[in-house]
């Protein structure tokens, strides 16, 4: 049998707008939808034309194919296949927008029961960490304690007085989800009364009350692996608050939180510190012994002449990836300080450094005069 245009599968012209294109499908998509018409095979086939018609005509790209090759443009395992079993080769945006709207879960069973376990989820809980920069550099195994909710020993969790079972929802009929008319189409929501389980407890466990899990204070033990950095979110699933009635944990955040340090600051992977020195370290040259943070040692040798602010760098010696097995690395920036206060014998000597020195040995004061000389010249 031909295929029919889709245009006159929509009854609009080719120049519709997507406003038009789209208030011509939803028409269609009301009039025949199978959940209005069950099991009519004619409604059906109406609805499936009108869906693959629209999924063209709702794409940019297709609908320029459409227009300029037919129903050719998509004959060979193109976008065309139709039905439901076509939706996804569709694109997905513009139907959900449209079944979310008028028809509620419209996908059917599998994603109800999808919903009902969203519902009954456990609520996530987030745990703040504070370590020192030694820890998130060595990495630990913490305890840590919390107030959560678990699962009610009772009743192992379905709410229920020991013996009972719940019964079905009497709101939705064990549904989860009611229907109400609003205008001219029907919206599916979930139901009120049972929070889209379907199940009402009528007779409550006297532990829990019926809630299928209690409140405790909760103890484990949690690995902060090397390399956290402040501000590093560890997800423990399943480790949150438990489901109700068979819905699934929630999982448990921690939030690291990494102490700043008195001699080291971090910048990613790589740490950093000033080192001061005197200036006769400086001019004379010296090996220094620099502090690393897995607490041992490092030698650098300072040549003679180092000015203030050179930078030193030890390979490796800063933090680790987070799950890798190198190391950032330990910049050492050299500080020189003149001296605050002078013994007499400090003041001779300098004073006698003064009259011997020359020029040679301070290549940039005597650059700057020179400068200045001859901005004084002019
Ligand atoms: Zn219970
Ligand atoms: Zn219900």
């Amino acid at each position: 049998m031909a295929k029919r245009d889709y245009y006159d599968v929509l009854g609009v012209n080719k120049s519709a707008s997507p406003e038009e294109l789209k208030s011509a499908y939803r028409k269609l998509a009301i009039k025949y939808h199978p959940d209005k018409n069950p099991g009519d095979k004619v409604a059906e086939d109406k609805f499936k034309e009108a869906s693959e018609a629209y999924g063209v005509l709702s794409d940019k790209s297709k609908k320029e194919n459409y227009d300029n090759f037919g129903h050719a443009a998509f004959e060979n395992g193109g976008a065309g296949r139709g039905g439901f079993g076509g939706f996804g080769g569709f694109s997905g945006a513009d139907f959900s927008d449209i079944f979310e709207d008028f028809f509620g879960d419209f996908g059917g069973g599998g994603r109800r029961s999808s919903r009902k376990n969203s519902n009954n989820r456990g609520s996530d809980l987030r745990y703040d960490l504070s370590i020192s920069l030694e820890e998130a550099y060595t990495g630990k195994k913490q305890n840590i304690q919390f107030s959560t909710t678990e699962k009610c020993n009772s009743c192992k969790g379905n709410g229920s007085k020991p013996g009972y079972s719940p019964d079905r929802c009497t709101y939705c009929g064990g549904n989860g989800r009611v229907r109400s008319n609003q205008g001219f189409f029907t919206v599916q929501q979930t139901c009120p009364q049972c929070a889209g389980s379907g199940e009402e407890i009528t007779n409550p466990c006297n532990e829990c009350g019926g809630q299928g899990n209690k409140q405790t204070s909760k103890k484990i033990s949690v690995t902060i692996p090397k390399g956290v950095d402040d501000g590093t979110r560890i997800r423990l699933a399943g480790k949150g608050e438990a489901g109700t009635r068979g819905g699934t944990s929630g999982d448990l955040y921690l939030f690291i939180n990494v102490d700043s340090h008195e001699l080291f600051k971090r910048s990613d992977v790589n740490l950093f510190y000033e080192f001061p020195i005197s200036i006769a370290d400086a001019a004379l040259g010296t090996t220094i012994e620099v502090p690393t943070i897995d607490g041992g040692k490092a030698k650098i040798k300072i040549p003679d002449g180092t000015q203030n602010g050179k930078q030193f760098r030890l390979k490796g010696k800063g933090m680790p990836f987070m799950r890798r097995g190198d190391f950032g690395d330990l910049y050492i920036q050299i500080k020189t300080e003149v001296p605050m206060t002078l013994n007499k014998e400090q003041k001779e000597l300098l004073e006698r450094f003064r009259k011997i020195d020359n020029e040679r040995s301070n290549p940039s004061i005597k650059k700057f005069f020179q400068k200045a000389k001859n901005f004084w010249k002019n």
